[in-house]
């Protein structure tokens, strides 16, 4: 028996499993998947990241696979654009300066070959379909079936599911709770050729949905576009010629796609809002999207599965140390959760619906244009190194939405114009 079976090899997975490795612990990561796999994502990763993937010893072998990110640009449905940068004045500092963007194909299989690396075992194309429980509730393993189609169960002393955003673990133990809002789905895909990728992630709001476009190293852009769940019959008949279509339909996008071509097939995927009641149960521990799905707007999941990762590892040793006082660290768990994504999801809620409200969204976006501070940092925020609370002050929030726009606007520009004139901040307003 393994002291820690891990269902889910993505981020979440392979961090809590190299962080229980390398206490010595035995720990057996079961996926459904053989590495490499894609994952639809828009595969920019927060500057504080590079913390975790430094940790782990991988951060330079993924550096040179990838691009690196000076920050983001937002875009709002009337065209004003504006820009974070990473590296600001506002005097919080990321571990890195730069956001680093990288497909989900290399990034998720380094990890996973880390965790390997420093002692867990990975059993691949192994799918569990349930959890085991004993008498009193407890789990105790799982059940699983392999390629071939033969059933086998598990058992650990703990079981973590970091199975994702529908984890069988979760709703198995009724801690999953989908939410009702919002209700979107995403379509994802690589392009070659697409023109003006600068060194900034950007993100365009459009009436009916948003587009995360992102140079992701050797020449490929990743493009994610969210819609609402009302599209899915129109997407369903040809999503490649909808996606197509629809960026074609954005002047200011046109130009940049009229000679690229698709490098990956478009994926599908949603709807994503999902939020678990608690992240424990008896000898049951949830870690990254399993336990909390982050809006794909913010790009924070990675960033908060690896985290999760390091929180659920600590726990997870506490308690195997001491199996009595189990129940003591599931509840700090729990509590450290609150203590380190509670503002953030606060943060991603107000940003979903200024997403959903063209007005908030031009609105919120004239501010952050006019006082490049504002937007240094929610940027940072979003980077994982600003403390979500410092955007979420009454000041703040009132510069942001309520009050007048300083009469020193700057014009409207293209967002790709934008990503190539790093300059901004002597336009500053004092
Ligand atoms: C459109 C979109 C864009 C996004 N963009 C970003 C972004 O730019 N930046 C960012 O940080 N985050 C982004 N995210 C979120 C990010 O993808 C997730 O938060 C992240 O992948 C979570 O990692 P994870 O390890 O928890 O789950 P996953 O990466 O989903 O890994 C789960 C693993 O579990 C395995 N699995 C699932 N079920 C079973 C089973 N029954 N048995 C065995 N194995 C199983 C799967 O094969 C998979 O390997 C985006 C998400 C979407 C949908």
């Amino acid at each position: 028996m393994d002291d820690v079976l891990i269902v889910g090899g993505g981020p979440a997975g392979a961090s809590t499993a190299f962080q229980l490795a390398r206490r010595g612990l035995t720990v057996r990561v079961l996926d459904r998947a053989r590495f490499p796999r894609s994952k639809p994502c828009a595969e920019c990763l927060s500057p504080q990241a590079s913390r975790l993937l430094s940790d782990m010893g991988v951060l330079s072998e993924l550096d040179s696979a990838g691009a690196r990110l000076r920050g983001m640009l937002v875009r709002s449905p009337d065209g004003t654009v504006a820009r974070g940068d990473y590296d600001a004045t506002h005097g919080f500092r990321p571990f890195a300066t730069r956001g680093l963007s990288i497909r989900r194909e290399r990034l998720d299989a380094v990890l996973l070959e880390r965790a390997r690396e420093v002692g867990a075992r990975v059993d691949e194309r192994r799918r569990v379909t349930d959890v085991a429980r004993d008498a009193r509730g407890r789990v105790e393993g799982v059940a699983t079936i392999d390629e071939g189609g033969t059933h086998r169960e598990l058992r650990a002393r703990i079981v973590v599911g970091a199975d994702g955003l529908r984890s069988v673990v979760a709703r198995r133990l009724r801690l999953a709770r989908a939410s009702r809002w919002p209700q979107r789905l995403s379509l994802v895909a690589h392009y070659h050729g697409v023109a003006d990728v600068g060194e900034y992630g950007e993100m365009h709001i459009e009436r009916d949905g948003f587009v995360g476009i992102a140079d992701v190293g050797c020449g490929v852009t990743t493009v994610a576009a969210v819609f609402p769940m009302s599209r899915a019959r129109e997407i369903s008949i040809d999503r490649t010629a909808f996606l197509d279509r629809w960026l074609a339909s954005r002047p200011h996008l046109r130009s940049r796609f009229m000679h690229a071509t698709h490098a990956t097939p478009v994926v599908a995927t949603g709807p994503f809002a999902s939020r678990a009641r608690r992240a424990t149960h008896p000898g049951a521990v949830l870690v990254g999207d399993a336990a909390d799905f982050y809006d794909p707007f913010t790009g924070e999941g990675i960033y908060s599965a690896l985290r999760g990762g390091e929180l659920s590892a600590e726990t997870i040793a506490e308690a195997l140390a001491n199996p009595r006082r189990e129940r003591d660290a599931f509840d700090a768990y729990d509590a450290a959760r609150k203590r380190e994504f509670g503002a953030k999801w606060w943060v991603e809620t107000l940003i979903a619906c200024g997403v959903a409200l063209p007005p908030v969204a031009n609105r919120a976006a004239r501010a952050l244009r006019s006082d490049p501070r504002l937007a240094d940092l929610l940027v940072g925020v979003t980077g994982d190194f600003v403390p979500a609370r410092r955007v979420l002050r009454p000041d703040y929030l009132a510069a942001l939405l309520l009050l007048p726009l300083s009469s020193r606007q700057a014009p409207t520009t293209s967002a790709s114009s934008e990503a190539s004139h790093p300059s901004r901040h002597a336009n500053r307003p004092e």
